[in-house]
Formats: structure tokens, C-alpha cells, sequence
């Protein structure tokens, strides 16, 4: 295990400081991806700064306009049971608690689970294999190995990975945006841009830089949000990541789609939003499942599956098939 040195942080500011002077800090705060990743030689930081006690953080708040906002630290249980979440968006609460098992919901917290890696085996089997991502210029033996569990969209000859977040598409279904504090003060960055695509550079999976703290995730009140539903296809039932995943929200009048948001998870470096299949979809009865078949694979025109996963592009139609479907029973 790579030996690192812990201190805790009280004040946001003098945190954001040492963050940005020191690039062999990172933040911890449940532990429970960073940890693993120091002893699997993925991330090998020299001192650890403990977020956990930053005050403010930990909140999860209804909005006035039907919104939530969740502060970073909030654990992925509390957030998962909250009330107005389940209220508001069945597709958060339910993208947590299909997530990791029961302990880890209690420790992780949300700022983490959206920063947590790639579970790609070559990203995190130590320092034997090359991998473009860990270490940057030593190549992607997924993009010819073992790569049924990766994308299908949007990946590059550099990295063929996907994120691994489940809650992370829910937020990006809901238009949400992550509040991120830096040293030059407060930014919203919306949900859909946070993420990066792998291109040249797959050692980077986000927007931030070095001195950003994540403190909150806003989601804006979204008609869709009551109607919304959490779809997650994994090779077991239960502790596992996914395969494909699908967040639905949808609004109808007599059974008409009028408006709908649709993310998936599972297929791509970040999580991928069905635009095309939104716009499609406008108008079209829920009761005509033809129609939303089509509509629905307009979306995956793009699609580029990998030597190992192409039965994903047709379990991924399928399975916004259902989560339409199932949200649509909610409307
Ligand atoms: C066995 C196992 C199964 C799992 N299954 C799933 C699953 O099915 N679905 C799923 O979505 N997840 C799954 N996870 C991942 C789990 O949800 C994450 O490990 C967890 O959410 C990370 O949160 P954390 O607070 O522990 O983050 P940490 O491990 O503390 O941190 C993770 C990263 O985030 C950074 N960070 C943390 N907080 C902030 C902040 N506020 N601002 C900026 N950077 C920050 C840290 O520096 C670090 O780089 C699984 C994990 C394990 C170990
Ligand atoms: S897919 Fe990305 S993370 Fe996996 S081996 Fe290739 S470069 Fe590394």
C-alpha cells in the first residue's frame, strides 16, 4: 500500500488553498473508491486532506421550485431515503439504492460517487498492464481485449472506458448541476458537461481542476422528475456495476409523450443523454410501442460497439423501452 499521510480540513477556503498549491493532495471523504484505487497503484497520492468535517455540506434541501439541492458530503443512504427526493425523483433515490451495497451507501458520499473511477480491469489490475488513463501514452489493451462491459458511444482510440456512477445519470437525465467551489470563488457546471469524453486525453474525467471542491448537486424541479424511474441491467441482481442503465422521466397528456429526458449509463466515458430519442419521442402515445421502438433507436444510429459488446446496443433499446414504460405508469 502506498503510504500516504492524513490531515483534516475545517475551513472550505484554506482546504481549496493546499489543494490547488499541493498536487500531491487529494480529498477524501467516504474513502470507499479512493482507498481502493491508492491500493490498486490507480491514484498514488502523498497526503490525504479528510473533507468530512467542512461544515455546510452535508444538507440536502428542498427547493422552492420543486428542486433539490444536495451538498456534496451528503452520504448516498440519507440521500436515497430522503423524503422529498423520493417525492421529487424516484430516479435519484432509486439510482442510489441500486447502487453498491447497504455499508458502502452508508459511508460514500455524493461528491465521491460522482468523482469515482472507471471499474475498467486494466485501469485498476496495479502497475502490470498498460492503460492510457493511469498512466497516459502506454496505450488502451481494452480497445482489442477484454471490453464487454465498456462503450458503445463516444469513445476514442485513446480509452474506450465508461463511468461508472449510477446516480451520475440520474443527475444528468434531470439537467442538474454540480456546484463546484474553487479558488477564484462559485460555479454551477451543468450535469452534462461535468463528465469528459476520453479523446486524447483519458487521464481526465471531469472539468475540474486542481483547488475545486465539489459542495453541492442542484437539480432543478422538472415536471418529468415525479414521473422518473431508475433502470439498472448488471450481471447479477445486487452488488454490481452496470451493464447498460437507463434514467426516464417523462410528462404526458392522454398517454402523449410531451416531454421526456433520457440518460444511460454503462455506455459511455460519461453519461450519455438520448437526445435524439427525446425529440422523436414528443408526441408519440405510450400505448404504441412500435412508434416508441423507432423513435427510441434514433438515438443509437451513433452507436459504435466494441469486438465484445455489441449486444449492448440492443439490450440498451430494450432497456429504455422498459424504464419509458415504467416511468410512464408513474405519470
Ligand atoms: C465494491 C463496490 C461496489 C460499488 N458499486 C457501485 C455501483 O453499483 N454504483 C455506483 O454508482 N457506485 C458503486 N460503487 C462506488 C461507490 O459508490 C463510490 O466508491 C462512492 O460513491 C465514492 O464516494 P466516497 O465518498 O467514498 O468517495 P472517496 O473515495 O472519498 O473519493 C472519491 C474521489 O472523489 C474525490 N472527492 C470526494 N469528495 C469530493 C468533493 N467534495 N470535491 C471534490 N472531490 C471530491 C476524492 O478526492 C476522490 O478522488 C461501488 C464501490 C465499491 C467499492
Ligand atoms: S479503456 Fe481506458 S481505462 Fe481501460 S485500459 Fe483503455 S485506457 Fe485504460
Amino acid at each position: 500500500m502506498h503510504p500516504f499521510a492524513l490531515s483534516r480540513a475545517v475551513d472550505a477556503s484554506a482546504a481549496i488553498a493546499a489543494h490547488a498549491d499541493d498536487p500531491q493532495l487529494a480529498f477524501i471523504a467516504g474513502g470507499t473508491d479512493l482507498l481502493g484505487l491508492i491500493r490498486d497503484r490507480a491514484a498514488l497520492p502523498d497526503r490525504l486532506l479528510d473533507i468530512n468535517g467542512l461544515r455546510g455540506m452535508g444538507e440536502i434541501a428542498a427547493l422552492p421550485d420543486g428542486g433539490l439541492r444536495i451538498g456534496a458530503l451528503a452520504r448516498m443512504s440519507d440521500v436515497a431515503a430522503d423524503i422529498e427526493v423520493r417525492r421529487r425523483f424516484p430516479v435519484i433515490a432509486e439510482g442510489l439504492l441500486f447502487a453498491a451495497s447497504g455499508q458502502l451507501r452508508n459511508m460514500a458520499s455524493i461528491g465521491g460517487n460522482i468523482m469515482q473511477r472507471t471499474r475498467c480491469p486494466y485501469f485498476r489490475d496495479g502497475d502490470t498492464l498498460p492503460c492510457n488513463k493511469r498512466q497516459p501514452g502506454s496505450g488502451c489493451p481494452a480497445l482489442t481485449g477484454l471490453n464487454r462491459t465498456h462503450a458503445i458511444f463516444g469513445w476514442s482510440e485513446s480509452c474506450v472506458a465508461t463511468h461508472p456512477s449510477d446516480v451520475a445519470v440520474a443527475f444528468a437525465s434531470m439537467d442538474a448541476n454540480v456546484i463546484v467551489r474553487g479558488r477564484t470563488g462559485e460555479r454551477a457546471v451543468p450535469f452534462t458537461q461535468f463528465h469528459r469524453l476520453p479523446g486524447d486525453s483519458p487521464e481526465r474525467d471531469n472539468v475540474l481542476e486542481r483547488g475545486d471542491l465539489i459542495v453541492a448537486i442542484e437539480v432543478p424541479g422538472r415536471i418529468e422528475g415525479r414521473a422518473s424511474y431508475y433502470l439498472k441491467v448488471r450481471d447479477r441482481q445486487s452488488y454490481e456495476f452496470a451493464l447498460v442503465s437507463v434514467a426516464a422521466g417523462v410528462a404526458t397528456s392522454a398517454r402523449r409523450i410531451t416531454s421526456v429526458r433520457l440518460a444511460m449509463g454503462g455506455v459511455a466515458h460519461k453519461p450519455w443523454r438520448l437526445t435524439a430519442a427525446e425529440s422523436a419521442l414528443l408526441g408519440v402515445s405510450l400505448d404504441n410501442a412500435t412508434a416508441l421502438r423507432t423513435a427510441i433507436a434514433t438515438a443509437f444510429a451513433e452507436a459504435r460497439p466494441l469486438s465484445h459488446n455489441t449486444f449492448k446496443v440492443e439490450l440498451a433499446q430494450r432497456a429504455v423501452f422498459r424504464a419509458l414504460l415504467t416511468a410512464g405508469a408513474r405519470a
